[in-house]
Formats: structure tokens, C-alpha cells, sequence
């Protein structure tokens, strides 16, 4: 996932602390290559067993991955779409170093036709199908239609976090932070005082603002700052608009704070592509009620609870810089 993980786990000794390192790491280490579309795990293989055969029998917990981001995907209405792989691949964001050149619009034209968007399959049980309008039969072979590039880039992130989040509560270890490259969730409580949590500013050094977490809640920020390039004066990032195949332009950052980490992984995506005018509904299908969102100028908007739980920058002692890495 082209990132580090950082776990503070103050309340328990060194050497326990190592072993339960060592099987965490073990962990983060297997989602790495079986969430990766372009490398050799389990995902890479669905990818090319749906385009195939139209049919994967997946591990359960892939399974349940897929069925997530579907639901997600559905809510959002495919503003967040895994389906884009194909799309972030001719960008060249599946990559750690981008091209300086984007693609050209024909390019992007028959990419947005060639690749199937997630609405095209449905899982049942660990077995996930693409529909029969993702897939013809022509001369008693199955011929696909469409090829699938799923890529679970913008949701893999949290369901690892919230792997190692089960992990630790296995052990009943807290309090304890999960920080993978900006994007968190914390277990338990501190003793002394809240879990504090600076918001990154997108565009300059410092933090926008402090919020205060609760025992298990995940703070997620999708930013433009994490992937780019920049041609012609524009910024061009790794979230792309599946509707039209671009890079999104209206919107510099968006945090949200949810229950676990899948959720506001994702969430944070989708919001970041809904933009200015739909970003509220889609957060309230969501069931997300916590959420800061940057705009293209830099102006901050939040909701009513974000807002009680913002306060403005400046604030010491702060446990981690929440930001898009
Ligand atoms: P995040 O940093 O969590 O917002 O995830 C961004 C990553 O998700 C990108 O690097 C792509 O791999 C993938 N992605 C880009 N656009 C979308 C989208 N509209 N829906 C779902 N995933 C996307
Ligand atoms: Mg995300």
C-alpha cells in the first residue's frame, strides 16, 4: 500500500510488544500483496478470472471486502467506484512514481467503456460473479464483454487497519494507535487525557485544526497531495471522477471520522470525488457524521459534528497528524 505503519502500543512491555509486532507485521505484509491489483495476490487474480470466466471464488474475507465496497459503491452512486482500476492504471497512479504526461482523451474514452465498474458484479456467499451483461457467449465460449480492473486502493487501507485494530483487541491491548501513513484508528482510551488528532493543511507545513477521537473510531483523509503530477498548471491525482475519468479538480481534501476503518477509508474517497454540491447527502447515505472537506481555493467546510469537535490549530500534544500521505 506504498505506506508505513506506525502502531504505538504504550501500555505493554518490549518484548510482548515485538512477538505481537511480528504477527501484525505478518499481516500488513499479506494484504499488501493480495489487495495490490497489479501485483500476484488474490485480487489480482479475481481481476483476471472475472474478465475470463466471470466467476471467482474468493476467500471469505475478500469476499467480504468486495460486498463493502459494492454497498459503498451503490450509496454513493459509483462516485466511488473500485471499478476504476483500469482508468488509475493508464494514469499511471498505480504506480509509487506517476508519469508526467497524461494520458490522451481517446485513451480515456475507451477505458471508461473497456473496464466494468463494480456494479457489474454480485457476490454470494465467497463466490463473485460478473453479471451476463458484463459477459457474452459467442460461439459456446465465454468471450468477455468487459474486463474487470478492480482496484480496492481506496478501501484496502482501512480493512487492514481495522485487521490490526481486531488483532490488538484480541489481545485486549489498549490503549493503542494505528497509524498508517496519516489515515488511523484507535483502540481503548488514553489514560491522561483524549486521543488528539491534527487535521494536515493540503497545502502548506502545520495542521488545520485538532479533533478529539473515542475509543475505536477511525479518522481517514483523502487528499490531491498524495499521488500527483502536475501538467499545463493543473494537479493531477490519483482520485478520479469514474463518471467522466479525470482527475477530480473541485476538492483539495476531505477527512471523516467513522466507526472502523473500512468505512472511513472509503467514505473519504467517495466524498472527495462527490464535490461541492453533493458531498452532504452523500455523507448522510454514508451514516457519516463527521466531515472536513478543503475545497480547490482552500476554503474549509464541516459538519455540525465535526465542527463540535474541531478546534483551530496551535494545539500541543497532539498523538498524530491525520493526512493523506
Ligand atoms: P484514497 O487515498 O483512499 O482516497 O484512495 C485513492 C486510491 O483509490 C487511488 O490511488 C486509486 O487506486 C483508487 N481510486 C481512485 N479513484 C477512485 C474512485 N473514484 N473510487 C474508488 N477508488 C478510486
Ligand atoms: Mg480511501
Amino acid at each position: 500500500m506504498a505506506t508505513w505503519v506506525d502502531i504505538d502500543l504504550p501500555s505493554i512491555p518490549r518484548e510482548e510488544g515485538d512477538e505481537l509486532l511480528a504477527a501484525i507485521e505478518t499481516e500488513l505484509r499479506r494484504f499488501d500483496r493480495d489487495y495490490y491489483a497489479w501485483g500476484d495476490g488474490e485480487l489480482a487474480a479475481l481481476n483476471r478470472a472475472l474478465t475470463d470466466a466471470g466467476r471467482f471464488e474468493a476467500s471469505v474475507e475478500l469476499a467480504a471486502l468486495v460486498e463493502s465496497a459494492s454497498t459503498i459503491a451503490e450509496l454513493t452512486a459509483y462516485a466511488f467506484d473500485p471499478g476504476v482500476g483500469g482508468l488509475v492504471e493508464l494514469w499511471g497512479f498505480h504506480v509509487g512514481d506517476p508519469p508526467i504526461e497524461p494520458p490522451d482523451t481517446g485513451a480515456i474514452t475507451s477505458a471508461r467503456r473497456e473496464f466494468a465498474s463494480i456494479a457489474a458484479l454480485t457476490v454470494d456467499g465467497a463466490t463473485i460473479r460478473a453479471s451476463p451483461r458484463a459477459v457474452v457467449l459467442e460461439d459456446g465460449r465465454a468471450a468477455p464483454a468487459r474486463r474487470f480492473k478492480l482496484d480496492l486502493g481506496g478501501i484496502a487501507k482501512g480493512a487492514a487497519v481495522d485487521r490490526v485494530f481486531d488483532l490488538l483487541e484480541l489481545d485486549a491491548v489498549e490503549p493503542a494507535l494505528i497509524n498508517a501513513g496519516g489515515d488511523l484508528r484507535v483502540v481503548g482510551e488514553r489514560a491522561d487525557r483524549p486521543w488528539r488528532i491534527g487535521i494536515a493543511a493540503p497545502r502548506a507545513d502545520g495542521v488545520l485544526g485538532v479533533i478529539e477521537l473515542e475509543a475505536g473510531e477511525a479518522a481517514f483523509t483523502s487528499g490531491d497531495y498524495e499521488r500527483f503530477y502536475e501538467a499545463d498548471g493543473e494537479r493531477l491525482h490519483h482520485i478520479l471522477d469514474p463518471r467522466t475519468g479525470y482527475p477530480v479538480m473541485h476538492t483539495q481534501a476531505i477527512t471523516v471520522i467513522a466507526s472502523n476503518g473500512t468505512l472511513a477509508d472509503a467514505a473519504a474517497t467517495a466524498l472527495f470525488v462527490a464535490g461541492p454540491d453533493d458531498w452532504q447527502a452523500m455523507a448522510d447515505a454514508l451514516g457519516i457524521r463527521h466531515v472536513l472537506r478543503v475545497d480547490a481555493s482552500g476554503s474549509v467546510e464541516m459538519t455540525g459534528p465535526m465542527r463540535d469537535r474541531f478546534r483551530p490549530a496551535g494545539e500541543a500534544d497532539l498523538d498524530i497528524i491525520a493526512a493523506s500521505d
